[in-house]
């Protein structure tokens, strides 16, 4: 009797809630033409500030047009980004007390002040973990702030392991946001330190040295700071070997491995090693200007339409570089991610030709950012100088790389669990009989990794919806070996390329699946919010009350 009444009372609210199936209003042909087109040797890879990626931020604005999507920056589709590229001089030496280090070999650096010249003369503070974490009562900053200031501090990369009096410490097995290097960086910068030097192992960091030494003997792109930017920057941001860090410390009659030991306690205290590190930095440097591309379709409650939901999909790739077997050097970058763009530019269509009244009560936006591939640029600009109020922004939906193998039965949407949009995508699964699974590999942090993360730094509940892995019908030959083999053959290489195969009915699954998502958000009676506890929880309530 007592279930009946709740059944009544619930469905009293949900009435006018009907399950809807877009599949049929999206257009097949217009979403293999924007893959094509995207992905084609003519955008050159579509890498931030060249030519190509010029070409593919105003092909998405034209496309954005010709659907009827307004644009949402003052009557423009685009939010330009200026950026700063810095290209360290490898013959860059690195001394610490009587020893000097070799850049490449030894460690490697960058410098976060965006200038060709830097010089470091600083003592050097070993601070553990370098984390400040009031939910899980952790900080290794102790003391007092003059013991970091102007300092080089160096630190471990990843988050304290769990214990047994403590199996959920830093999320258990998977990393959180203060395991991060770039979590290290912001911290170290917000306590005013000179530099950090980070202390690489294959366990703690997830990939080898080979990777932290190719990605920072390149070009590196920040954000360009403005004049009155007042955001903290480190001189110094540095990696060095775990041959490297015991070297120096040994200079001090320090052993790492103790220090390590006593850095897994919350009793640890920063250790002033006496040791002075001095380098002198020259980097190439270079400016320039690319665009996110922004468009939006109304919502219809008169109140409820003042505020959006964000669907992202970054249209950026590499570029031209390194030529890989074939002697290709176009990164056309296919499923990464001119799949994503396609898709969200077929939900935005849909939605415009969606007559005002049956629309959904909330507004879209709809964001292509740039630069995600340098670092998630795009989206970190648009997280801080927001369109729409971010008190007013319920969720941000990201896709980069979309399913074209086959259709599935089932999403990893990362992050869903975070917050309450997991109501939302739970019902739209559930209607089309779809599985949601748990991120698979949590200690990767994956969740920190694409342009809706952003988003969640800011306190907006946002997902990277992952395509799941469990085809209706088995994969057969090209695609059976692209979808095996992406991360070694085809992730980041020329050979990220269009095929006429793609199953387009599997890239609508997805987009619909979104859309859908989407909808339910917009529709919900209040918008969706980190649960208590969410490492994001604190940002969220600080958006909300501005
Ligand atoms: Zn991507």
């Amino acid at each position: 009797m007592k279930r009946a009444i709740t059944l009544f009372l619930f469905c009293a609210f949900c009435l006018p809630v009907v399950a809807q199936d877009r599949t049929a209003s999206f257009d097949s042909d217009k979403m293999r033409e924007r893959v094509k087109v995207l992905s084609s040797d003519n955008f050159e890879g579509r890498g931030p500030g060249t030519e190509g990626g010029k070409k593919a931020a105003q092909y998405i604005a034209d496309q954005l047009m010709a659907s009827g999507i307004k644009p949402a920056n003052r009557g423009s589709y685009f939010q330009n980004v200026s950026l700063v590229g810095l290209k360290a001089e490898p013959n860059t030496v690195l001394t610490i007390g009587s020893n000097s280090f070799k850049f490449g070999d030894d460690f490697v650096a960058a410098t976060g002040a965006q200038s060709a010249k830097v010089s470091v003369d600083a003592d050097l503070v070993f601070v553990g973990y370098g984390i400040n974490a009031s939910q899980y009562k952790w900080n290794d900053y102790k003391g007092n702030p003059a013991d970091y200031r102007g300092k080089v501090l160096l630190m471990m990369v990843n988050d304290p392991p769990a214990t047994k009096a403590e199996p959920n410490l830093f999320g258990g097995k998977a990393l959180t946001y203060y395991g991060r290097w770039t979590y290290k960086y912001e911290e170290a910068a917000r306590r005013g330190a000179a530099g950090v030097i980070l202390i690489h192992t294959t366990d703690s960091a997830g990939y080898g040295w080979n990777v932290v030494r190719t990605s920072n003997g390149s070009w590196r792109y920040e954000i360009a700071r403005t004049p009155n930017d007042k955001t903290p920057f480190l001189k110094l941001k540095a990696w060095a070997t775990n041959g490297a860090a015991m070297k120096m410390l040994q200079a001090a009659n320090l052993n790492l491995d103790d220090l390590r030991k006593e850095a897994n306690s919350r009793n640890f205290k920063p250790v002033a090693t006496g040791l002075k590190v001095r380098l002198d930095l020259n980097s190439d440097l270079k400016h320039l200007e690319s665009p996110n591309v922004v468009g939006t379709v109304e919502g219809s409650d008169a109140n409820l339409k003042n505020e959006y939901v964000v669907f992202s999909a970054h249209w950026d790739h590499l570029g031209v570089g390194e030529p890989d077997v074939r002697g290709d050097r176009i990164y056309n970058g296919a499923y990464d991610n001119a799949s994503g763009v396609a898709a969200i530019l077929g939900i935005a269509a849909v939605l415009a030709k969606t007559p005002l009244k049956q629309r959904p009560k909330r507004s879209f936006l709809f964001l292509f950012p740039t630069a995600e591939e340098q670092g998630l640029l795009g989206a970190e600009y648009y997280s801080h100088h927001p369109l729409v109020p971010l008190a007013k922004t319920a969720a941000d939906i990201n896709i980069d790389g979309v399913n074209f193998f086959g259709k599935i039965s089932n999403f990893m949407p990362l992050g869903a669990e975070r917050s309450t949009m997991m109501t939302s995508l739970a019902k739209a699964a559930a209607e089309r009989n779809l599985k949601i699974t748990a991120d698979s590999k949590p200690e990767q942090g994956f969740f920190f990794r694409s342009d809706h993360f952003p988003f969640a730094k800011v306190g907006v509940p946002s997902i990277n919806l992952q395509h799941g892995d469990t085809f209706i019908v088995p994969l057969k030959g090209e695609a059976a070996e692209f979808f095996k083999d992406y991360t070694a053959k085809f992730y980041h290489q020329p050979s990220d390329e269009y095929k006429d195969w793609w199953d387009m009915s599997a890239m609508i699954q997805e987009a619909e699946f979104a859309l859908a998502v989407g909808v339910n958000i917009a529709d919900a009676p209040v918008m969706p919010h980190y649960k208590p506890g969410d490492e994001f929880a604190a940002a969220d309530k600080k958006r909300s009350k501005r």
